[in-house]
């Protein structure tokens, strides 16, 4: 099936995988699991990294950590009968290098292979075992031929899928790359939008990261630097860009009801609360009111650290609505979430003769049957609850406006299913979404293009800062020491127990534990349990106790996280710190710092610390502000970890990160802005190439 022989293929998109040679039914559906079909496909699965084994590397010299390519002689093999039965095999290469191998898992045949004085190479990690350096199941051949030859090139290791060996992809690499000489792929960007980006064209640069030649820098590669990987990334921001400005232009296909009220409810509710809006949230509210008035949905993303106020704005909005005679939805992650909401929102609303409808997981039977008609009847005006708001059962009957609470994780389909929401007088309802995850400005441009974005980039006047120190739980004494003084002085403090191995069951039990201690040690401090297993009535009636100040002392789990707000505590722990990532971390730290008095985070640490543990702790107490902290974070863990965009699969990259490649953004959006105008048509096969055979991606 070489090209020669070929049918008349006009494109590589036209010709499937199970042309080439050695790929039947079954190699062809492992292709299929990672959205691979055809020729084109296989061009565009990128190599994740690459080795080394263009050199032998002397026995003596290996460093540890480092993989390597490395021949020497059988001294010695036996199998080990220890903890695991293990085959070790002693391999050296003069009269002071030697290397250890370690199979656990050998036939028979191995066993005999391995007899003294045969020729070994091998290429593995290596690493320090008790008594030498040691490599665990390193790829290895026995060598008849000591002048063997090395690899002519680095090798590219392809991220793969069960049941493909890094050879296959190699022996399938090689026939595409065949068939990229004879069918090269439009190149979508034009000499115009390339060259002043000084970048190679796209055969040259697919051909470079398939089979980087000799003389390449192993780190260049690897770093991701060299112009060929920088091609291909910002081809793949454009199809990114386009694939989401389509999607806003469709979302802007149909109609919104416009929500022009007097402004009635909106002045009452200023007129009661008891402080102003700030200039910022005055911005945002604006900005949100401005779109709501339009007959096109508003999609929009409002951003604000923990504590900057983005309740009231969504109050704001809500109100907009209702004044228009819509309803709102307003949806929390969490069900403790959306129950302080529902108890905010009732507080400033109930006096305005205004009535929030909560919907609950509790809520069951005719219980449930009857807040579903209040909502379809259109006779509840403001729902709050969990995404269980919008199950198929859920029917609205003239929903103008839906709020999403601390989710920045809604992925674009969540979003686009919403539309369909409105109710029986028409028109898609607005959309706003709220999050308190800050996400630089060029990362939210590559990431909700799709968005427009508002920003509360102050907190509210009259907080303290929050002092935040780590302390090892061998002083776990003197910490609760510090909570009793707390509360003797009137405040009130949070106890945080983290997630222990996953399991919600053990963190709940890890809770009650610590509550029933610490009561038996604090008998004068009235001491809560909220933990996510507890009933709903129950934790309503210890955040209320809690929130009254009758309680001082709220153990909980980290359901805690997002939303509780009750000024008065001042002091939180949290124990086992280092078990959890920076942005949590500082969304919990948030109850705290909410009054006048100064407050304190104290992290208690199960010493050793991980390096990266103790990296993670330093950034939370050198700085409170949440826009550094998802920098640093970014940096730590990667855009796809932190924003969660792996778990949603709204936006994923193949080789582009949209952290690492932020200058080239701004040259993305132009692209995609070009192409849009003046060749539409490339608009859907670019999105393909990119994105084609993953589930909905850019079908709009
Ligand atoms: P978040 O943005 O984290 O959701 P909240 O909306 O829960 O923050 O607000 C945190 C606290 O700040 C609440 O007690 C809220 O009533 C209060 N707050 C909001 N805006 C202001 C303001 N402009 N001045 C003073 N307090 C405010
Ligand atoms: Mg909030």
């Amino acid at each position: 099936m070489a090209p020669e022989h070929a049918p008349s293929f006009q494109s590589l998109e036209q010709i499937p995988v199970t042309h080439l040679k050695r790929v039947g039914p079954r190699i062809a559906e492992r292709l299929d699991r990672l959205g691979i079909r055809t020729v084109q496909d296989l061009l565009f699965h990128l190599p994740v990294r690459y080795q080394d084994r263009t050199r032998l590397v002397p026995i003596r010299e290996l460093r540890v950590g480092e993989d390597a390519l490395v021949e020497g002689e059988v001294c010695e093999a036996n199998i080990a009968v220890g903890r695991r039965r293990s085959l070790k095999v002693w391999i050296g290469d003069g009269p002071i290098g030697g290397i250890l191998l370690r199979f656990f898992h050998f036939s028979p045949q191995q066993v005999t292979a391995f007899k003294a004085g045969a020729r070994v190479r091998c290429y593995g990690e290596v690493r320090q075992g008790p008594n030498s350096l040691e490599m665990v199941h390193p790829e290895y051949r026995l060598q008849n031929d000591a002048s063997a030859e090395t690899e002519s090139r680095l090798t590219p290791i392809y991220p793969s899928t069960e049941g493909l060996q890094q050879s296959a992809w190699r022996g399938l690499m090689d026939q595409a790359l065949e068939w990229l000489g004879h069918l090269p792929p439009a190149d979508y960007l034009s000499a115009e939008i390339l060259a002043p980006l000084n970048l190679p064209g796209l055969v040259e640069a697919l051909h470079y990261l398939h089979h980087p030649p000799l003389e390449t820098s192993l780190t260049d590669l690897q770093e991701r630097r060299h112009p060929a990987f920088l091609r291909l990334a910002f081809e793949e921001l454009v199809a990114h860009q386009v694939s989401l400005r389509r999607m806003r232009t469709a979302q802007r296909a149909v109609m919104a009801p416009v929500l022009a009220g007097d402004g009635d409810l909106r002045q009452r509710l200023r007129a009661a609360l008891p402080f102003r809006l700030t200039p910022a949230q005055e911005r945002v509210v604006s900005e949100i009111a401005a779109d709501l008035l339009q007959d096109r949905p508003m999609q929009r993303l409002l951003q604000g650290d923990v504590g900057a106020g983005k309740t009231i704005v969504a109050a704001l909005a809500a109100l907009q609505s209702l004044e228009a005679g819509r309803q709102t939805a307003l949806m929390a992650p969490t069900e403790l979430l959306s129950e302080q909401h529902h108890r905010s929102l009732s507080a400033w609303l109930k006096p305005l003769g205004v009535e929030p409808l909560w919907l609950a997981g509790r809520h069951k039977g005719r219980e449930r049957a009857e807040l579903l008609d209040a909502i379809a009847s259109g006779q509840a005006r403001l729902a709050i609850g969990t995404h269980a708001l919008f199950q198929d059962d859920v029917e609205f009957r003239d929903l103008g406006l839906v709020i999403i609470d601390e989710q920045h994780r809604f992925g674009v389909h969540q979003r686009m299913k919403l539309r369909e929401k409105g109710g029986q007088s028409g028109g898609a309802p607005h959309q706003l979404i709220m999050t308190a995850t800050p996400i630089p400005r060029s990362l939210a441009m590559t990431l909700y293009a799709d968005l427009d974005l508002s920003v509360i980039d102050s907190l509210p006047p009259g907080r303290t800062p929050i002092t935040t120190v780590a302390v090892s739980d061998t002083r776990r004494d003197e910490v609760i020491s510090r909570v009793l003084k707390a509360c003797e002085q009137g405040r009130q403090a949070y106890w945080v127990c983290t997630l222990i191995e996953e399991s919600e069951v053990l963190e709940c039990q890890a809770a009650e534990e610590t509550a029933r201690q610490l009561s038996e040690r604090l008998p004068g401090v009235g001491v809560g349990l909220v933990h996510g297993r507890l009933k709903a009535a129950e934790r309503e009636a210890v955040m209320a106790g809690f929130a009254s100040g009758e309680l001082g002392l709220l153990v909980a789990t980290t359901v805690i996280e997002v939303g509780v707000d009750v000024p008065n505590a001042s002091l939180m722990i949290i124990e086992n710190p280092e078990r959890l990532g920076l942005a949590q971390l500082h969304q919990l730290r948030g109850r705290v710092g909410r009054g006048p008095v100064e407050s304190h985070c104290l992290l208690l640490y199960h010493a050793p610390l991980s390096e990266v543990a103790h990296e993670r702790l330093g950034i939370i107490r050198s700085t409170t502000s949440g826009f550094e902290i998802a920098e640093r974070d970014l940096l730590l863990r990667g855009a796809g970890e932190v924003l969660g965009t792996r778990q949603t699969g709204s936006v994923q990259f193949r080789i582009a990160d949209p952290l690492r490649d932020q200058s080239l953004v701004p040259a993305a959006q132009r692209a995609a802005d070009l192409i849009l105008a003046h060749a539409p048509e490339s608009a859907t096969p670019l999105i393909a190439r990119w994105m084609g055979h993953r589930e909905n991606y850019g079908q709009v």
